[in-house]
């Protein structure tokens, strides 16, 4: 074919190939530690590869070893990964937050100094406040209310600028849906980068990934996903996934085989088959959420909803900018405030039926839950207020049933508030 095809095109059977599988249309689970060699020279050579003591020859493909190295389910589900945010390269890891810890590792040693966005996933700042500041690793939080200006003088202000070695960002933010500007964060780190020590740049593209939002063609150098979110999508699996160069990913995959935090070939099978239907998933939620966020903001119990659909009309120029820039689509992701408090807000969790009352998001069944007490419980109460994270906030990730009934599923439980 002349033309390039869609990524949607090719999840059924990009890096497959039916001849090595007895003709299986589908790729198998190679439930498999270990992998047969046809002789020593071939073992040999994939080792050579494999420990980076030889480059590999052009069209010459990694031998498969060792299941913690690499396994069919793993790479073909790599190789398709890289087709929907254009990467070289990509590494799948058994939860997001071995993804997202792997990839901190890697690049950071003790006296670094990291910047973050925030909020960020709470197991991702518990991470970085607690593990890599044992680790002797300085870190830096900003809000996206604060400017460029502002950031650059705080990453003076430790005396440690020149050892800025990654700037990790989740955007939009969960769960106001507050913007983080990708384009001022690679003003940052071209700034303190140096020839020797350029600055890394990656984007937890969880909320957004992979259809609406493409941090690496934005300038950033890795992006990091839950594979457990929208990726997987059915809330049967816990899965991550990092995207970057070959050279990036590279380091990544070897730290992985250290760790031994690879994802196994059942988990492999598993993402693959979620991402047959991933665009068809997405976008049926985003249309719903459409409807939902309408829907919220008339409704007269209702005081504020967090909705990327609305930045066009009511937000800030500065939001509409990052919003035109950054994203295809408003996503399936509201936060609202119901009038009054916890209470009001917990008898709206409680009564909802179709909508399952969980954390976690981005799956075929609506799910809705507490910021406040559940995701963002151990965020300072001084944040939560920066962060419009009140007690009457509840997040609503919106699925795939029919809108009316989701909608109508509100509607009785708000009736009851
Ligand atoms: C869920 C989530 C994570 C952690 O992923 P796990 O698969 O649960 O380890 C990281 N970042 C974001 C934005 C998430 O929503």
């Amino acid at each position: 074919m002349s033309k390039k095809m869609h990524p949607e095109s090719l999840m059924m059977s990009h890096g497959y190939k039916p001849s090595l599988s007895e003709g299986a249309i589908k790729c198998p689970i190679f439930q498999t530690s270990t992998f047969v060699f046809n002789t020593a020279e071939e073992g040999k050579r994939f080792f050579e590869v494999a420990y980076g003591l030889s480059d590999q020859k052009e069209g010459e493909e990694l031998g498969l070893i060792y299941s913690r190295l690499n396994n069919p389910d793993l790479e073909i589900l790599e190789n398709r990964l890289c087709l929907w945010d254009e990467a070289e390269d990509c590494a799948v890891f058994e939860s997001g937050m071995s993804a997202i810890s792997t990839a901190l590792m890697e690049f950071m040693v003790p006296g670094d100094l990291l910047v973050y966005s925030r909020p960020v996933y709470g197991g991702t700042d518990h991470f970085i406040n607690h593990f890599l500041k044992k680790m002797g690793i300085e870190s830096i939080g900003f809000r996206a209310d604060e400017t460029e200006e502002a950031i650059v003088e705080r990453i003076m202000a430790t005396g440690k600028a020149d050892r800025l070695t990654m700037i990790h960002i989740e955007t939009p933010a969960n769960p106001t849906n507050a913007l983080i500007d990708i384009d001022m964060c690679v003003a940052i780190k071209e700034r303190f980068s140096t020839s020797e020590k350029p600055v890394i740049l990656s984007v937890d593209n969880t909320y957004m990934g992979p259809l609406w939002q493409h941090p690496l063609q934005l300038g950033a150098d890795l992006v990091l996903y839950s594979a457990t979110k929208y990726i997987g999508g059915h809330s049967d699996v816990i899965a991550g996934a990092c995207l970057g160069s070959k050279a990036l990913i590279g380091r990544i995959k070897g730290l992985r085989t250290f760790l031994g935090n690879m994802a196994g070939p059942w988990t492999g099978w598993l993402l693959m088959r979620s991402l047959e239907t991933l665009k068809v998933r997405m976008e049926q939620q985003a249309l719903n959420a459409v409807q939902v966020a309408n829907y919220l903001r008339q409704h007269p119990k209702v005081s504020h909803v967090y909705y990327l659909g609305f930045i066009p009309e009511q937000g800030t120029p500065n939001e509409q900018r990052i919003f035109r820039e950054q994203y295809t689509s408003s996503g399936a992701m509201i936060a609202f405030d119901v009038k009054g408090g916890e209470k009001e807000a917990f008898l709206l969790l409680n009564n909802l039926k179709l909508i399952k009352l969980a954390v976690s998001l981005g799956s075929t069944e609506s799910l809705a839950e507490h910021p406040g007490t559940m995701t963002h419980a151990d965020v300072p109460q001084e944040d939560k207020n920066a962060m419009n994270i009140t007690p009457s906030l509840v997040r609503l990730s919106v699925g795939v049933e029919h809108y009316e009934d989701i909608i109508a599923d509100i509607e009785q439980a708000l009736a009851l508030v």
